[in-house]
């Protein structure tokens, strides 16, 4: 496995199987990997001959700097797990390879960017946007494999993709979780035990909602009941509720009668947790 810290190292390394004819995969990710970041990379080596995982935390996608600071890192082990999925080249460049001084343009959409996660956090999907224009330059791949657990993050990575004419196939990878149906994440390992078990009242208010969809309920009175179940577990401190058109993310009004997402975000002690469901009232 090839670890390339520069753009010019991936670029060589990509350039040879382009020529040798290889389709090439790209896994973008944070690094501290777990199974759901493992699962991206066996969906892109089942689709693709070569597979590139990208390792970087990206400041400008962090809207608090305490936030950026806590978030965990373990290359080494990051690199092992890598090496035994049999991925061909880890991406891990510094901040300053990524954003050389004078950097200037960024990448938005527009209305995407200002919904939900975005209005929470203003400037973040413009980070994501950005670097991810910026990984898919340098790594030249033919597929991304995203997840679908940062849903709001895929369909903006979809809509950019669509509206830039970007040549790049993205692949959504449904929510990987641990066996009592906490979704997996780095941010898991800084729950405290007792945060760990309040954690899973999440997945079970999108279970709760997926049953509730059904019953000829409207979008807001959905999110209202998905509020108090969340709210009978004390330790989570609820950041948003939100049901939404599952294919656009616009405001669904009266009756649902289409698939819709159900997004959730909720703070455990100092850790931001997000999950999400799509559920089909049909
Ligand atoms: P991150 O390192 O958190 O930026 O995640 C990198 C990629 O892995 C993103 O496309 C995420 O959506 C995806 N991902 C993170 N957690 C999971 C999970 N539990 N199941 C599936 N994909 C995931």
């Amino acid at each position: 496995m090839e670890i390339c810290r520069t753009k010019s190292d991936i670029r060589t390394a990509v350039k040879q199987w382009r020529a040798a004819g290889e389709s090439v995969g790209l896994v973008p990710t944070m690094g501290f990997l777990h199974e759901g970041h493992l699962t991206l990379v066996r969906a892109a080596k089942e689709a693709c001959d070569r597979v590139i995982v990208t390792i970087f935390v990206n400041p400008t996608q962090f809207g608090e700097a305490a936030d950026l600071d806590a978030y965990p890192r373990d290359e080494a082990r990051d690199f092992a797990l890598l090496e035994a999925e049999g991925v061909d080249a880890v991406f891990c460049p510094s901040v300053d390879e990524m954003y050389p001084a004078d950097t200037q343009t960024t990448v938005v959409t527009e209305r995407l960017e200002k919904m939900l996660m975005g209005e929470l956090r203003p400037g973040h999907f413009k980070g994501v946007c950005t670097v991810v224009t910026k990984l898919f330059n340098i790594a030249q791949a033919d597929r991304a494999f995203f997840g679908e657990k940062d849903y709001q993050q895929l369909l903006v990575i979809k809509t950019m993709v669509r509206d830039l004419d970007i040549p790049i196939e993205i692949t959504g990878v449904p929510t990987v979780r641990e066996v009592d149906g906490l979704a997996m994440s780095s941010r898991n390992v800084r729950l405290t035990p007792d945060d760990r078990k309040a954690a899973l009242i999440l997945n079970k208010a999108l279970a709760f909602a997926d049953y509730e969809v059904s019953d000829g309920r409207t979008a807001s009175e959905l999110e209202e009941a998905v509020r108090a179940f969340i709210a009978k577990e004390p330790r989570a401190q609820i950041e948003s509720v939100d049901v939404r058109d599952a294919a656009t993310l616009e405001e669904v009004t009266g009756q649902i009668t289409a698939p819709v997402v159900i997004l959730l975000a909720a703070r455990f002690g100092d850790v931001l947790l997000i999950d999400q469901r799509v559920a089909d009232p049909t």
